[in-house]
């Protein structure tokens, strides 16, 4: 008998969109081949743990058979595309999902090895075929895309390494901003490394996106350091180099010159949680679904709203799911299901929770040095016992996501407040990021006791309720104040 191996098992779902046979079915495997929950990724990607080594196989059959794959989803290649998922029924939004499909299409690997593994083509490993986009060596690193629709940055659109923004003008598409460079891994004991955001490149007409992309991957392909893999992300090669020049050698790869970018304005980075009416008489509904772990009751209630009125199941990159297309006659039936079944509903649930992330962390991923999505049900409520007492629940709450390592897969960086695993149950405190995506956290406080992360807070809370500006948020109080003043004035109260 060999090791009893399991393994973690990534399906990429190009937007998050699933029909609900797809749905139904990757809710079957989590029984037969799984651990019996689906995890929503920061991705819009869903992951099987415990997977035993005999089930994989068995798992990417059924997969394929209903049109999903696991391929590139993980490994040093485009992974999966994310895109703005709120199905409102205009032109536009149905446009960036195509493109993002398509874009998603246009990078997979081409090699016919994965099928032929997997899925019982003839062959294994077809080594002699030729990748026309990956070549031999593949990318330096992972490459994350992400598509945002204009005013609305629910996929944190510059931590992507390309982050692509239509322009709207009217009913018209005009054409795509593409940022590149951003990034949000670092790793403790490396100083150099740090997490990044994309700056902007180019807006380039709609027939130019996929070959400015490509050539944007080539680039990185050819110039991105392989020497070692933690400066191997783009954004030390956009760094390296400076923009100009990357810019330049973009140009060079595609042989026109790219038009400067058209400035970006954002209006909520929020995940369409609740009910929305559409534009087409249909509603859609935003389940939150804490830290994105799909199990028991929870689970339950899912799969019997997708059986029973059949929407198009939509995750997002926030770790929560949208249920679209769903007739507003259904509206009270399908908040019954879930109350049924003791699933809190949008509305019910504590502002700071439902804005709230975590990583899977311990005891799935290897990379973990402490806790994420297991302890974060909890330290999230502290905060928010914080914010009730001191009458700041209403809103406007801080975004706090939390990691269980460095690598920063929930985003820590990019939040109001971070807080991201450092050695044995401390963290790393990060304040000062923006809700709306656009500004990176400072480190406030490092080696705090996860059990005193709610009492560090506090005192910040209080300044920030007596000092903010009208409707001012947390984040931009920090970043006003200064996060390193915040950490001289508190350092009494601050220190550990
Ligand atoms: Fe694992 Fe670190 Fe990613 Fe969390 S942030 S899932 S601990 S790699």
């Amino acid at each position: 008998l060999g090791p009893d191996y399991s393994f973690m098992i990534r399906v990429a779902i190009p937007g998050g969109v699933l029909t609900p046979e797809q749905y139904l079915a990757l809710d079957r495997l989590a029984d037969e081949l799984g651990n019996a929950t689906l995890r929503v990724t920061t991705r819009q990607a869903i992951q099987y743990h415990g997977v035993r080594k005999g089930g994989l196989k068995p798992l990417m059959q059924v997969l394929n058979r209903n049109l999903l794959t696991t391929l590139s989803a993980c490994g040093d290649v485009v992974r999966n595309v994310v895109a703005c998922p709120a199905p409102f029924a205009d032109r536009q939004r149905a446009e960036l999902m195509r493109y993002a499909k398509e874009l998603s299409d246009r990078l997979k690997p081409k090699s016919r090895a994965y099928y032929e593994i997997w899925l019982d083509g003839e062959k294994a490993a077809s080594l002699e075929e030729h990748e026309p986009l990956y070549g031999d060596t593949y990318l330096p690193r992972k490459f994350k895309i992400g598509f945002a629709f204009p005013g609305d940055n629910c996929v944190d659109v510059y931590t992507q390494d390309v982050g692509i923004v239509p322009v709207v003008e009217g009913e018209r598409l005009e054409g795509f901003t593409l940022l590149v460079g951003g990034g949000l891994g670092q790793s403790h004991g490396a100083k150099d490394t740090r997490p990044v955001l994309a700056k902007p490149l180019a807006t380039v007409p709609p027939g130019q996106l996929f070959e400015v992309v490509e050539a944007v991957v080539r680039v990185q392909r050819d110039h991105g350091r392989r020497d070692d893999r933690k400066f191997s992300r783009m954004k030390y090669l956009v760094e390296a180099w400076g923009l100009e020049r990357f810019k330049a050698e973009v140009e060079r790869y595609v042989g026109y010159a790219l038009p400067e970018a058209r400035p970006l304005a954002w209006l909520s980075g929020d995940d369409h949680l609740g009910w929305h009416a559409q534009g087409d008489g249909k509603l859609f509904f935003g389940l939150f679904v804490e830290n994105g772990r799909v199990k028991e009751n929870l689970r339950a209630a899912i799969r019997e709203v997708v059986r029973r009125f059949s929407p198009e199941v939509r995750l997002s990159a926030q770790q929560n799911i949208l249920f679209a297309g769903l007739d507003p006659a259904d509206q009270a039936a399908v908040e019954a299901v879930f109350r049924d079944h003791g699933v809190a509903l949008p509305g019910s649930i504590p502002l700071a929770v439902q804005s709230a992330m975590a990583c899977p962390a311990l005891p799935t991923c290897g990379l973990a040095i402490t806790e994420s999505e297991r302890v974060m049900p909890e330290v999230i409520r502290e905060i928010d016992g914080v914010l009730a007492r001191l009458e700041l629940h209403g809103g406007p709450v801080p975004h706090v996501r939390m990691t269980g390592c460095p690598n920063g897969c929930a985003r820590p960086y990019s939040a109001e407040v971070g807080l991201v695993g450092r050695s044995l149950n401390s963290y790393t405190v990060y304040l000062g990021g923006s809700h709306l995506g656009t500004r990176l956290g400072q480190v406030y406080l490092d080696n705090v006791k996860r059990e005193e992360i709610a009492l560090r807070l506090e005192p910040l809370l209080t300044a920030y309720k007596h000092e903010r500006l009208e409707g001012e948020a947390f984040g931009d109080y920090c970043h006003r104040v200064g996060v390193q003043a915040l950490r001289e004035r508190f350092a009494d109260l601050a220190s550990v």
